[in-house]
């Protein structure tokens, strides 16, 4: 399987599934149409579905259009509003495109929104604005237990498994991570080799979540150096778990770097 990012809006990531063998292709989030046309005629590819992770404007605006010229089915989460959508996702459902022989398995991954889902399978995983990688979407709508819940289950599959989240974030996600742990030397190692491809013009997405489980704050709220820096910021001994999660998710949406 070969993901094609498709660079939108100013910092977003619509990811195509395109099986080498042939021409057509899976839209992942499209929150614009244009970048998604484009790139679709330059490779003379052909969608066959469009999923989505969730009711976001920048993951979902570029459906009508796409509808346009080409009438194809939209896959969803069951529980938000999403216009287009033709399948109704939940936890245990399963996408099958035969044109792809792709198969991918929905997870519910409430916090960001929620009704928020995740898809993967064949060693990926689409998590749109849950988990990024080296961070974790903020709660919009959800509350920090059902992201402790969503971002374990997430963690829970293959460290081999490769995060393609819906935003290029790595960068300031990393400045934060290493500011909750200064004595994580992994975290430097990765902001070295991000900031290599960004100067590049590449996306620093997927990450294998083995480098997500030793780097990013939000998956790593049983570690004694979170824990200890959470009880700081928060001014008092936090329980490993959602209250150290709580705590540095609050942490940083104040943080700027
Ligand atoms: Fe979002
Ligand atoms: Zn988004």
């Amino acid at each position: 399987m070969d993901i094609i990012p498709v660079p939108a809006l100013s910092d977003n990531y619509i990811w195509l599934i395109h099986n080498e063998t042939g021409d057509q292709v899976a839209i992942i989030d499209p929150g614009e149409a244009t970048p998604v046309l484009r790139k679709l005629k330059e490779d003379n590819l052909r969608p066959v579905a469009i999923l989505v992770t969730h009711h976001h404007p920048d993951h979902v605006n570029g459906i009508a259009a796409l509808l346009e010229q080409y009438p194809i089915p939209v896959f969803g989460p069951a529980n938000e509003r999403i216009r287009h959508r033709t399948h109704a996702l939940r936890e245990g459902d399963q996408v099958d495109l035969p044109e792809l022989e792709l198969t991918l398995y929905v997870c519910d991954v409430p916090g960001h929104t929620a009704g928020a889902i995740a898809y993967y399978g064949h060693n990926m995983l689409f998590s749109g604005d849950t988990l990024f990688t080296a961070g974790c979407g903020k709660l919009f709508e959800g509350t920090a237990a059902q992201m402790y819940s969503s971002l374990s289950k997430l963690a829970a599959l293959p460290g081999e498994t490769l995060l393609y989240c819906g935003h290029e974030y790595t960068c300031n996600n990393l400045a934060f991570a290493r500011a909750v742990e200064p004595g994580n030397v992994q975290i430097p190692a990765r902001m070295d080799k991000v900031r290599r491809l960004r100067e590049q013009g590449l996306p620093t997405v997927p990450a294998p979540l083995t480098i997500e489980k030793e780097t990013n704050p939000f998956l790593r709220t049983h570690q004694q150096t979170v824990m200890e820096a959470a009880s700081q910021f928060a001014g008092k001994p936090l329980a490993e778990g959602v209250e150290v999660l709580a705590a540095i998710r609050h942490w940083k949406d104040h943080f700027s770097c």
